[in-house]
């Protein structure tokens, strides 16, 4: 019965402090409890995500939080130099019960610049930071489909180990670095600490589209929306990303 009433009291002292904490929610200072498109640390993100579970409940909170948060397979970032990119997610979705497509957000944030990019996919987010951090990556060979990337894992073939340290530039041998690789209509993401040093393996159709400063496409356009819980009609990005749920 002892362990019965301490189980009580624990659960009435958590309630206690989220009833504390919701009565105090104009002293909050950290990142917004919302979706923001303003620059935040990863950190400072994280801790606002974590505030808004402790006071709403963590179930279902990346879709009714819409708030920015890390995804279990991205890990902690890639380093390049003396940038170090981090990806977080955010869903825009509408709520259960309302109607519309849902949407996701990609943004990757360069702490050590205050640096940050928000893009519809996962891929031109990744390839904007490479653009930010990584001067000259499209000029890297690609490697062929003819040649065996991998026998299983993360680590390249000796083929295609040799095929890459003969043709890449010495400065682009580096911790951090990525490869570009020719891949399959339907295996184009791009896979961090994929490289041989540390870095993203690229898919090759990245090289389609160009760098985003630069680019004028309705791609980008769309991304500079303002934005709207409810996407509009027509706007079709598929909701994903639910494997850490
Ligand atoms: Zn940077």
């Amino acid at each position: 019965m002892t362990e019965h009433t301490d189980g009580q009291l624990a659960f009435d002292f958590d309630a206690m402090a989220r009833e504390d904490a919701r009565a105090r929610l104009d002293e909050w200072e950290g990142a917004p409890l919302g979706f923001t498109r303003d620059y935040f640390t990863p950190t400072q993100l994280n801790e606002a995500f974590e505030h808004w579970k402790f006071l709403n409940g963590s179930l279902g909170s990346w879709k009714r939080s819409h708030m920015w948060h890390r995804e279990g397979w991205n890990g902690d970032g890639t380093e390049f130099g003396d940038h170090r990119g981090e990806i977080v997610g955010a869903e825009l979705g509408p709520e259960d019960g309302h109607e519309g497509p849902g949407g996701m957000l990609t943004q990757m944030i360069c702490e050590p610049c205050e640096w940050h990019v928000i893009a519809e996919d996962d891929n031109a987010a990744v390839e904007a930071w490479h653009d930010h951090a990584v001067p000259g990556w499209r000029e890297l060979p690609v490697l062929p489909a003819t040649i065996r990337v991998r026998d299983g894992g993360a680590t390249l073939s000796k083929l295609a180990m040799k095929w890459i340290t003969e043709r890449y530039p010495q400065h682009m041998q580096v911790p951090g670095a990525p490869i570009i690789t020719e891949r399959s209509p339907h295996g184009t993401r791009h896979v961090h600490h994929y490289s041989p040093w540390g870095g993203y393996d690229i898919s090759h159709t990245a090289l389609e589209r160009p760098a985003l400063a630069e680019s004028t496409s309705p791609a980008l356009r769309r991304e500079l929306r303002p934005f709207t819980p409810a996407s509009p009609a027509g706007h079709t990005r598929p909701a994903g990303h639910d494997l850490t749920r």
